[in-house]
């Protein structure tokens, strides 16, 4: 091999950055010997589910986001369904959301009697795009609630999307599911809409194994899906509504209370790792990430690449392939969309949506995690780096 092969990318002949593969995501569960202390207290209990480590970590995350109300459930998605029936979406309306978003903030609404009415993204954030949600809004038959997604971490246009929920008479709700540790201006996300769902599934940024966190300002909301996640049930078993079982298990919040220890730390952290991939590709043609408004925070739970493929001579597929040969694996967050899945062919929205069905096809999202070294980010990015001046050789290649 000669030296100048060292900077061909690998799809090319050149040596891999990663021969040893890197996987998207990677979990390294924090204050192990802490964790398992208190997994043994939780066993010794003889309290599995919904118990005193529950109640600990709804505390612990209502201090953290600084709002009045946290209730464990499950996961994201059965949060988000109890708290869009205690807000009345169950006749059949529409519900306004974002296209771009993962299938569960559609699901949700499903679940919980709604019709999903599907909306633009941003260009500039992807996420909802206020405009065209309140057009949706004004459009809809029936519009019964607003939802939109922080997406990546990156917080939504609250004020906005807040003003267009309160004239068009309907509720606003979050899907979180990224945003555990983000801001918008200096508040943080967990104070807006009626309320905020989080996930904390082994993707997210604080993780519990399996886990949701329903955050809300409202205390008679926050009774309701205390009282739904108990399938409807008051304490005497004479059931108020047809509730889910969406409890916490006593396990899976030890776990979670693990991750929320130092999660504002965790969030710089990454904050810094995407700065410096953010740096080092700044003078590639036609590549952009994701980021917050000056002043806001995202977790980053996701670092996206956002391509113009004229500009930089290759699709999003054309890169994925050729990060796979530098053993680099990648998704495409989120593709295909919400109007363009199978799940949804009923409501005709699938040509909907042309600025999200643009971004689907331009966002690679490439591997972040929270203990990532500034090394391991920097090696991705020169492999971008030095992918993208072959373009058109690869694009004819891969
Ligand atoms: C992961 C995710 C969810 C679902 O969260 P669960 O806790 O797995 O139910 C919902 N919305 C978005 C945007 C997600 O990424």
């Amino acid at each position: 091999m000669t030296t100048t092969d060292q900077n061909l990318p690998a799809a090319l002949g050149g040596a891999a950055a990663f021969p040893e593969g890197l996987p998207l995501t990677r979990l390294e569960v924090p204050g192990r010997e802490e964790l398992l202390a208190r997994l043994g207290r939780v066993l010794d209990s003889g309290m599995l589910t919904n118990g005193p480590t529950v109640r600990e970590l709804e505390q612990r995350a209502a201090e953290l986001i600084g709002v009045e109300h946290v209730v464990a459930v499950s996961n994201c998605t059965a949060g988000l369904m109890l708290v869009l029936q205690a807000a009345g979406v169950g006749d059949g309306g529409s519900v306004v959301m974002p296209g771009f978003s993962f299938s569960a903030t559609a699901h949700a609404a499903r679940w919980a009697g709604g019709t999903p009415l599907f909306a633009e993204a941003r260009v500039e954030d992807v996420t909802l795009d206020p405009a065209d949600a309140e057009a949706k809004l004004k459009a809809a038959d029936r519009p019964v609630a607003l939802m939109a997604t922080h997406v990546y971490g990156t917080p939504c246009r609250t004020e906005e999307l807040q003003r267009i929920a309160d004239a068009a008479g309907v509720p606003l709700v979050y899907d979180a599911a990224h945003g555990l540790g983000s801001s918008r201006k200096g508040v943080p996300v967990g104070n807006f809409g009626l309320a905020e769902v989080f996930s904390m599934s082994p993707t997210k940024v604080a993780v519990a194994g399996e886990g949701g966190l329903v955050a809300t300002r409202d205390a008679d909301l926050a009774a309701t899906i205390r009282t739904g996640r108990d399938y409807g049930n008051p304490g005497d078993y004479d059931t108020l509504f047809h509730g889910l079982n969406a409890r916490m298990s006593e396990l899976h919040a030890a776990v979670g209370l693990a991750w929320l220890a130092d999660l504002p730390q965790r969030v710089a952290h990454r904050g810094s790792l995407v700065a410096t991939f953010a740096s080092a590709v700044a003078g590639l043609p036609g590549l952009r990430l994701a980021l917050p408004e000056e002043g806001d925070v995202s977790t980053f739970k996701d670092l996206t690449l956002i391509l113009d493929a004229d500009a930089f001579g290759l699709t999003n597929r054309q890169l994925a392939d050729a990060l796979k040969a530098e053993g680099i694996d990648t998704r495409r967050y989120f593709h295909p969309p919400l109007q363009r899945q199978k799940s949804y062919a009923y409501l005709g929205q699938a040509e909907s949506l042309p600025v999200t069905d643009r971004l689907a096809e331009s966002v690679l999202t490439v591997p972040l995690w929270t203990h990532m070294d500034t090394a391991t980010v920097r090696r991705i990015a020169d492999a971008v780096v030095r992918i993208q001046p072959h373009a058109e050789q690869l694009a004819a290649a891969v």
